[in-house]
């Protein structure tokens, strides 16, 4: 696994990096991101990598756009599983901690399925001075994707590595048809084949752009991560 930059660095508010994706692209076939000024969600998959933005528009990835936190990796699941019936994102969590060797492995997860429902979110464009993450999060609309057939790319950190980057599931949503994804807060899925590729190594490239080698960061972290990555909206729309 290749990773570029931390999520506390976004958490700070530190939306443009200094790595174009066509580095990022050498490292991985799959994989989640974003790009600078915080202009939308990444989502690779099979190869191909798209840019989806809140506007509701995805285009493929072009080399040269830069980006401030990206994940990837050269997807080589070594467990393939297909679950019967109907799951939540907590029911398909549970079944991946199952599967999975350990909990303290950094690992990449992928389900396909047709899914009755995916709360996204896709997260606008921002302007300086940039917002911290939490309140650039907070003010985006989440979206609800109904009834389509898709796939969710993302990752498991393990919890002393909360920071690095988003502790427990980092999943991002793109469906067949490339027309719709985003960031994913909850889900449910039928009969969704779920595979794993289990990595015990992470290669952690930081960006030193002098807005992070400035940075006092944060020895707690974990608010301002779990209310933009991953408990989503108090009371979704
Ligand atoms: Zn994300």
């Amino acid at each position: 696994m290749f990773q570029t930059s931390t999520i506390v660095s976004l958490v700070e508010g530190l939306y443009d990096g200094n790595v174009a994706y066509r580095d990022v692209m050498r490292h991985g076939d799959f994989g989640v991101g974003t790009f600078n000024a915080l202009d939308g969600e990444m989502v690779a998959l099979d190869g191909r990598y798209f840019h989806l933005r809140s506007d509701g528009t995805v285009n493929r990835v072009s080399g040269d756009e830069l980006t401030p936190f990206a994940a990837v990796t050269n997807f080589r699941p070594n467990i393939d599983h297909t679950e019967d019936g109907r799951l939540t994102r907590q029911q398909c969590e549970a079944v991946l901690h199952r599967l999975a060797p350990s909990d303290n492995l950094f690992y990449a997860v992928r389900i396909d399925g047709r899914f009755p429902t995916v709360l996204t979110r896709t997260i606008t464009r921002q302007s300086k001075p940039y917002p911290r993450l939490a309140d650039a999060a907070a003010a985006e609309p989440t979206v609800t994707i109904s009834d389509v057939v898709g796939t969710i790319v993302g990752f498991h950190t393990p919890d002393y590595a909360q920071g690095i980057g988003v502790a427990g599931y980092h999943l991002h949503f793109l469906s067949d048809d490339h027309l719709s994804g985003g960031h994913v807060f909850d889900f449910t899925v039928d009969r969704p084949r779920i595979r794993i590729d289990s990595e015990a190594e992470l290669h952690l490239s930081l960006q030193a752009t002098e807005e992070f080698l400035a940075t006092r960061f944060e020895t707690d972290v974990s608010g301002g991560i779990a209310s933009a990555e991953t408990s989503g909206p108090s009371a979704p729309a």
